[in-house]
């Protein structure tokens, strides 16, 4: 923050006089790809540690001092400094809550090294080697329609009633056959359901390309199909209407950290209405997108768009002034809220573990790299009971404060927007409270009172919206600010949550294996070593069999087109082969069982096998033993090793029917294939 009696923060740009003169530029643009990036990352940090680069110099003290040094070396603390360059659209939010927090903003880049890189776009958008940056490598992919409903489907495989909050999506093409016979059926067993569905280009926003269809052979699907990827969903067809609209909800949430796992949630966000009354989807209506899309960018076109300077009212309103209006007609208001929280969580939980193949592959550990935080948009429907459904994630939300307005027919002007700006500022500002490198450095210092998970299980019923204690940072330097907007949910409730990561632990394996530090992807020799370092094989599954199973699944994953720039297996196929594993050796259990018994059963092999690599280590497996009593070598048809994680049978039957045509014959010993 800045030191008492300083002058307030010029909003002219920074310029960069502190650098020395004929200092090398750092690239503007940063590849795409991982590999070229980090090496590049490497040869510059290697370069500064050599004392060339420019933080060298400024470490050898060469060259002319910045404001920061000379501040510090003046006794006063320094300013925190962000690069501003590659922000874009979030630029004009972003500037106002620079200027809040008194914070440094380089709108043209730096030579020295920023505190934070805030980027508009993705991680990639700059070269960076140190500091934070406000974006995790593999977002963007992980939040596309396709990946997130793969993602959740995966946890909707492992716990169907805790991932109920997601619609039933099919991808296409790959599952069109599958989407015509499980809608048959459906019809079949209950004649009276009339379903509509809701057709999503992979990739899209905006409601681009959106369309929704009654009929599974709709011609318009048919015709799609060849096109691009798409996820077909069941539509919501009874939302909660307000003034006898649509409207769907934008929630900020901040992930502070993935390992360890840190969320915050914003107090406030945005509803966003359509602007057509909603009726019950027929065929007549199907059409009118002013009625069932809810997305800003179609609805700005309507006639009937209401822009408001009052939060209460418009077409765009806060968050808040919907459940003030739910709480007055006598509804639940801490309930919903609760649930949203939830299903944050859960969504977030369910992204963690590919965004942890991504991280380690971008950044691998003890490289040089950023560290990364980043702000999602959740977009959520009420249904008409009040029970909030998860629509999309955004990696890149738009943080615009002010709103197209036509001037004339055609002509168009861009104005203020105060709901947005209160809502938006306040999110970026909070966020960059949050990460104050400062307040961290303070907080190292101060060890002990660094934040814990909390021992009491607390409930999420009171996590009200109007903010506890937590939220009071009001101290010292901040002292001028509103209490923050963002509210703190993991690791707060990670006792309510934490026996949902099992796909975690998978991937804590997969990455294991992966060998080469920076890979994505599982070549079949680690594949075999995962197999025979956690003892999975006997005389019924012999290798030949683990290949077979490799291959298999690998093969059938890397057709569907997903990424072709690396060959192996890809974390999502060794999930399914781990599952796949965990149903043969684990017969009798839910699904969720049988998983968390495969992953004791390994992890218990891998610590008994570090244990033995090092020379005097002693006592992890016994200790884990406690855990894993007994265990059986092999893929061999053992009992349950340990008592059931939790009460959650549904998920066993559920789960063979779901998964049954993923996997016809992939284990199956001696199984005839290449
Ligand atoms: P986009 O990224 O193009 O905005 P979304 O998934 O957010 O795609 O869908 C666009 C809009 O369509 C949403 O804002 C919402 O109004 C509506 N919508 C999406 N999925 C559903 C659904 N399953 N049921 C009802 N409405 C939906």
């Amino acid at each position: 923050m800045e030191p008492a009696g300083a002058p307030p923060p010029s909003c002219a740009p920074a310029r960069e006089a502190e650098e020395p003169p004929g200092s090398p530029a750092l690239p503007a643009e940063r590849p795409r790809d991982g590999e070229p990036a980090r090496k590049a990352r490497e040869e510059a940090a290697a370069e500064q540690s050599r004392g060339r680069g420019p933080a060298g110099r400024a470490a050898r003290g060469g060259g002319r001092r910045g404001p920061e040094e000379r501040g510090a070396r003046a006794g006063r603390r320094p300013r925190v400094t962000v690069d501003s360059s590659k922000a874009k659209t979030s630029l004009e939010a972003l500037k106002i809550s620079l200027r809040q927090l008194r914070w440094r903003e380089f709108p043209f880049g730096r030579r020295l090294p920023c505190d934070i890189y805030w980027h508009g776009v993705s991680f990639h958008d700059n070269y960076i080697f140190s500091g934070q940056v406000n974006k995790f490598p593999g977002m963007t992919e992980m939040v596309r329609k396709v990946t997130l409903s793969r993602a959740v489907r995966t946890m909707q495989d492992l716990f169907p009633v805790e991932y109920n909050f997601y619609p039933r999506s099919w991808i296409l093409p790959e599952e069109f056959p599958l989407f015509v016979t499980e809608v048959r059926m459906m019809k079949e067993s209950d004649p009276s359901w009339k379903p509509t569905f809701i057709v999503k280009p992979d990739g899209g926003c905006q409601g681009d390309g959106i369309y929704l269809i009654k009929d599974p052979n709709d011609v318009r699907l048919a015709g799609s199909l060849q096109s691009r990827p798409a996820v077909v969903q069941e539509y919501i067809c009874k939302p909660l209407l307000v003034d006898k609209l649509k409207f769907d909800i934008r929630l900020y949430v901040l992930l502070k950290s993935l390992e360890p796992l840190e969320i915050y949630i914003a107090k406030d966000g945005l509803s966003r209405f359509c602007t057509e009354p909603y009726q019950e989807p027929t065929l007549k209506n199907l059409h009118q997108v002013f009625m069932h899309l809810t997305n800003y960018s179609l609805n700005i076109h309507s006639g009937n768009f209401i822009h408001s300077d009052n939060v209460n009212t418009g077409s765009k309103r806060t968050f808040s002034s919907i459940l003030c209006r739910l709480s007055s007609r006598g509804a639940d208001v801490k309930k919903v809220w609760s649930d949203i929280i939830s299903l944050v969580i859960k969504t977030i939980i369910a992204l963690t573990p590919e965004l942890k193949v991504y991280y380690q592959s971008d950044i691998p550990a003890g490289k040089p790299g950023p560290t990364c935080f980043q702000i999602l948009g959740f977009d959520i429907l009420l249904m008409k009971n009040l029970k909030p459904m998860l629509l999309e994630v955004n990696a890149n939300p738009s943080m615009r404060i002010e709103h197209e307005q036509e001037l004339s027919p055609g002509v168009f002007e861009n104005v203020p927007s105060p709901v947005d700006e209160e809502v938006k500022v306040a999110v970026i500002r909070d966020t960059l409270r949050l990460v104050d490198p400062q307040k961290k450095k303070r907080k190292d210092t101060q060890s002990q009172t660094s934040e814990h998970v909390s021992e009491t299980k607390e409930d999420l019923l009171d996590a009200g919206p109007a903010g506890g204690p937590e939220y009071d940072t009001s101290r010292n330097a901040e002292a001028g600010l509103p209490s923050l907007c963002l509210k703190q949910v993991f690791p707060k409730y990670a006792k309510q949550f934490n026996y949902l990561r099992l796909v975690d632990r998978v991937a804590a394996l997969f990455i294991r294996f992966l060998g080469v530090k920076g890979t994505t992807k599982l070549g079949p020799t680690g594949f075999r070593t995962f197999i025979r370092n956690c003892k999975l094989s006997n005389s019924n599954f012999s290798m030949a069999s683990v290949d077979i199973l490799y291959i298999d699944i690998t093969r059938r994953w890397n057709s569907m087109g997903i990424d072709h720039k690396e060959s192996g297996m890809c974390l999502q196929a060794f999930v399914e082969a781990f599952f796949c594993l965990a149903q043969k050796k684990y017969k009798s259990l839910p699904l969720h069982e049988q998983v968390a018994s495969l992953i004791d059963f390994c992890e218990y092999h891998l610590a008994a096998l570090d244990e033995r690599r090092l020379p005097c280590g002693r006592g992890v497996a016994e200790r884990r033993s406690a855990a894993v009593t007994g265990p059986t070598d092999g893929l061999e048809g053992s009992p349950a090793l340990h008592a059931p994680l939790l009460n959650h049978t549904a998920a066993a039957g559920k789960f063979a029917d779901c998964r049954s045509h993923r996997y016809a014959g992939a284990v199956s010993p001696g199984a005839g294939r290449d």
